[in-house]
């Protein structure tokens, strides 16, 4: 068994490794985060943070913090991008604090980001390492050693992959290749609330949804800064490489929409990449002995229930948990953490795909039926629809000894 003082690795230093690090660092583990990139938490854009989360920012005592720097919308709204009629409304407030006990929030990722890492960095044990590649594994006699693209090596006792939709750790380990891509492009902007000039909801997450296309908007910092995604499906099924400019489907996309949507796109910074929507299938197992994975490297899902980032913070705590409990012993605290994970993980992954095209993106009758069905539920239907995923987590009780 390793004891504390042996390094673990964690490989990212997005929201799932800087929640892993602290959730480890926090209960004495000593850990190293090595990130390719030259700074850590600057990815802007906002987020979306469903009240599950909220029990592990507890964990990690980081919820005041976050909720300092959150803004609670009063509702979720689906609208349809023809008329602008409302499809679906889940109300945010007190209602929905009652039946949850946590808030719905969005965040600008950098805020939350920022107090993770500063939480981070208020540890002694825990270590940021920027500018630092990993390539590939090697494990032997209970270490891993790590090598980075500079042809470094770094030891550790274990090695937890956070490193995303591309994960090199998992390739390595799994070898599928690419994730799935399903033909649809995102892009993101932030905006000066002053600049925008007309007349759009600035209360709530709105998501405008409309045949092969939908946008999704809200306030963020105090309601200073607006962020807008919006997302539509190409013709020639968004090949990663499309990303670099504006595809030239985008001027037909739009062309039947509402004004309000139009008026969003026209504040779109298309200069800038997009993201190419890609999933992968879910998968019981993704841990071999000292190395396992995390957040989008474990299980990577669509953004339709907007729970990529919840689900790897889940993972963390989870995590840190089960590798506490096992006093050192990473693979059975490894096995542990997926059999705690796969099915829930699973069913994010799964429904993400299934509302993607059978909800958000259906036209003509199809989106008829479902804003006659959507329209029509209470609000408690709504919260019973949404309780597995948002009453939480549950962590695994420590086993007798
Ligand atoms: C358009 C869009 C909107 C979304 N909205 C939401 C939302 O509202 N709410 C929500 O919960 N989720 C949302 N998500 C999902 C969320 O962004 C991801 O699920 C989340 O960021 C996953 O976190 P992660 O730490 O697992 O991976 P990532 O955030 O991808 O972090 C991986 C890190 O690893 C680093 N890295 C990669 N390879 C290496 C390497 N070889 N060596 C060292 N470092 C490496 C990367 O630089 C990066 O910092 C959205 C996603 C998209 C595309």
């Amino acid at each position: 068994m390793a004891g504390k003082h042996e390094p673990i690795l964690v490989v990212g230093g997005g929201l799932g490794g800087a929640a892993a690090a602290l959730a480890l660092g926090r209960k004495g583990w000593r850990v190293r985060v090595l990130e390719q990139a030259s700074e850590f938490g600057v990815i802007g854009y906002g987020i979306q943070l469903g009240p599950n989360v909220f029990s592990m920012f507890d964990r990690l005592g980081i919820s005041d913090a976050v909720l300092r720097l959150a803004f609670r919308p009063k509702s979720i709204l689906m609208l349809d991008s023809a008329d602008g009629g409302e499809i679906a409304r889940i109300p945010t407030g007190e209602s929905f604090v009652r039946r949850f006990k946590r808030p719905y929030v969005v965040i600008h990722r950098v805020d939350l980001h920022g107090v993770l890492l500063d939480a981070c960095r208020a540890l002694p044990n825990v270590e940021l390492v920027a500018n630092c590649n990993v390539a590939d594994y090697d494990q032997q006699s209970g270490k891993v050693r790590l090598r980075t693209e500079a042809n470094a090596t770094i030891e550790g006792a274990a090695v937890i992959a956070a490193d995303g939709l591309r994960s090199t750790v998992r390739q390595q380990m799994l070898g599928e290749g690419e994730p799935r891509t399903i033909g649809y492009i995102a892009h993101r902007t932030i905006v000066p609330m002053s600049d925008v000039t007309f007349d759009v909801d600035r209360d709530n997450v709105v998501l405008w949804s409309g045949h092969g296309f939908h946008i999704v908007h809200y306030p963020l910092r105090n309601g200073t800064l607006f962020n807008i995604v919006t997302v539509f499906k190409t013709s020639d099924g968004a090949a990663p490489s499309d990303t670099a400019s504006p595809h030239p489907d985008l001027a037909h996309v739009y062309r039947d929409s509402h004004p309000t949507m139009k008026a969003l796109w026209a504040m779109m910074d298309l200069s800038r990449r997009g993201w190419v929507s890609s999933d992968r299938d879910p998968i019981r197992h993704w841990s071999v002995g000292h190395v396992t994975l995390l957040g989008d490297a474990a299980h990577p899902t669509l953004q339709t229930l907007a729970q990529g980032a919840c689900m790897a913070i889940e993972d963390a705590v989870c995590l840190a948990e089960m590798i506490d409990q096992s006093g050192g012993d990473f693979p059975a605290a490894f096995q542990r953490y997926e059999r705690a994970r796969y099915l829930r993980t699973a069913r994010v992954q799964f429904e993400s795909r299934y509302h993607w095209d059978n909800f958000y993106h259906v036209g003509g009758l199809e989106r008829e039926v479902a804003r006659a069905i959507w329209s029509g539920r209470s609000e408690e239907e709504m919260f019973d629809c949404l309780a597995w995923l948002y009453d939480g987590f549950a962590l695994p009780e420590r086993k007798a000894a």
